[in-house]
């Protein structure tokens, strides 16, 4: 299995290095040459494995043979042997037709540990068989960062920085960031807003020298390997509920297009998807170009789900790489005027590709309360605010009656107790293992947002590339 990318300038590469690199050096973003496909026979021998199990067989033929099976096997062992619930992304049902998958029993309740879990590990031991170091470096509003850090931490070839605007993020996350306690863990409280973490790491990356020094790296939303590892929990859901002899649909609260286009990966391997349902709050560029093919950039605003308050998605660029069919040009055209004017859009085809797949809907914050107080009454269950807005989608578009919809419960309540019970009354409590979160010490350094000083604080707190871990 090799790798391309999405603008077609860039060399093929094989899994591993697609995992370091992250972004293609062309700027566009690596996708497998071909989708690897999994007979329904095979599928059905599936059914009843444990996770880790089947997370190894969908994520195989993915590897290409660059990493030992035996030792894949047990990385993917160890990773979901750390999740609080047994069957790793439980199945609730709400009402007849619809469950939700919940996909926050990793370490920091969010569903970006199911991914970013496996990842450590996998970097981990590909650098170590290469004796090579990495320092990670990332900006985050919120989860993404606590993820990361949570599952880079103590890992011997890394050193991992991270970014926070000081005073802007919620407590909660804060506290999931700066109470994590390890040598190779450095967080940033920079004087500033997320955009000014954001274009201080983006001026990391620009730096040659500094990047070359200390052997840069990130794990944001583009990585492949956090796709890939997200595929799984479509065919887990799919083979709980009858796939491959009975379809199904699945509703996605969606920010960067990563959760959701690893279902559009599941469905190519044969996954009986129908729709894929995506869910947008108030920032709807998703939703505007699955009604229309146009994408047009609008300002952010900010709403009671932070984690999708996103304008470009960045993911959707391998949407529309198939959309495109795979046309390298006509997809860097269509990204280069997006980039300039904020507009673009598809050819009447390629939107028809796209809504035979998909559907999408948006909920405003009010929407959201109004489900999620709505789930609360009908079921007894609470949904945070992100899960709350794929419930609203799935209820929302037009679906086969006939067929079953599985919403992606995102986030665990408790990372938004305010949101919750505002809509339901109930202050949600935080789950054992981060129950004493407010009375752990924290621990991080505030610098002013200035590149130098922010770099000089770097190079003095990593190991060097090369030195013995
Ligand atoms: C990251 C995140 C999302 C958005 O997922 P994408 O893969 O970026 O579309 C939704 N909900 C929660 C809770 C998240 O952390």
């Amino acid at each position: 299995m090799k790798y391309i990318s999405t603008r077609g300038k860039a060399p093929e590469l094989e899994f591993d290095d697609v995992m370091l690199a992250g972004l293609a050096r062309d700027g566009g973003l690596y996708i497998s040459k071909s989708w690897p496909r999994i007979s329904g026979e095979e599928m059905r021998s599936w059914r009843g494995m444990p996770y880790w199990e089947l997370a190894t067989r969908v994520m195989l033929p993915f590897m290409g043979g660059r990493i030992d099976e035996a030792d894949f096997a047990d990385i993917v062992k160890d990773t979901y042997s750390g999740f609080d619930h047994a069957a790793v992304t439980p199945l609730i049902q709400l009402d007849e037709k619809l469950f939700v998958m919940e996909l926050f029993h990793g370490p920091t309740l969010a569903f970006k540990d199911v991914a970013m879990q496996l990842l450590g590990r996998l970097y981990d031991y590909v650098l170590k068989k290469r004796g090579q170091r990495v320092t990670i470096v990332g900006a985050t509003s919120g989860d993404t960062g606590s993820a990361a850090l949570e599952a880079f931490k103590n890992r011997e070839c890394v050193d991992i920085v991270i970014l926070h605007p000081k005073g802007r993020t919620s407590e909660v996350q804060r506290r999931q960031m700066t109470t994590i306690k390890a040598d190779n863990v450095h967080n940033i409280a920079l004087e500033g807003t997320f955009d000014d973490c954001q274009d201080m790491v983006k001026a990391m990356f620009a730096d040659t020298n500094f990047r070359d020094s200390i052997n840069l790296s990130a794990v944001n939303s583009i990585n492949w390997a956090r796709i890939m590892a997200q595929v799984v929990y479509y065919f887990h859901a799919g083979l709980a509920l009858g796939a491959p002899d009975r379809p199904l649909n699945f509703a996605v609260p969606t920010g960067n297009f990563g959760n959701i286009y690893a279902g559009y990966v599941a469905r190519r391997m044969g996954v009986p998807i129908e729709k894929l349902v995506c869910g947008s709050n108030s920032n709807d560029i998703l939703h505007r170009f699955f009604s229309t093919g146009a994408m047009d950039v609008e300002t952010v605003v900010p709403t009671l789900s932070p984690s999708m308050d996103i304008q470009i998605s960045s993911n959707h660029e391998r949407l529309l790489f198939s959309l495109l069919e795979r046309d390298g040009e006509k997809l860097t055209d269509a990204m280069t005027r997006f980039r300039s004017t904020g507009h673009m859009e598809v050819p009447a085809g390629a939107l028809d590709r796209a809504q035979a797949i998909f559907a999408s809907h948006r909920s405003d914050d009010a929407a959201t309360l109004a489900t999620m107080r709505e789930v609360y009454r009908r079921s007894g269950w609470l949904i945070d605010p992100h899960t709350a807005v794929g419930v609203a989608a799935a209820r929302a578009v037009t679906l086969d009656p006939s067929t079953v919809t599985v919403a992606f419960g995102c986030a665990h309540p408790a990372k938004f107790p305010d949101a919750v019970e505002k809509a339901t009354g109930v202050r949600p409590g935080l789950p054992p293992r981060l129950a004493d979160l407010y009375e752990r010490e924290e621990v991080y350094t505030t610098l002013p947002n200035n590149l130098a000083v922010v770099q000089e604080f770097i190079r003095s707190s990593v190991v060097a590339p090369g030195a013995a871990a």
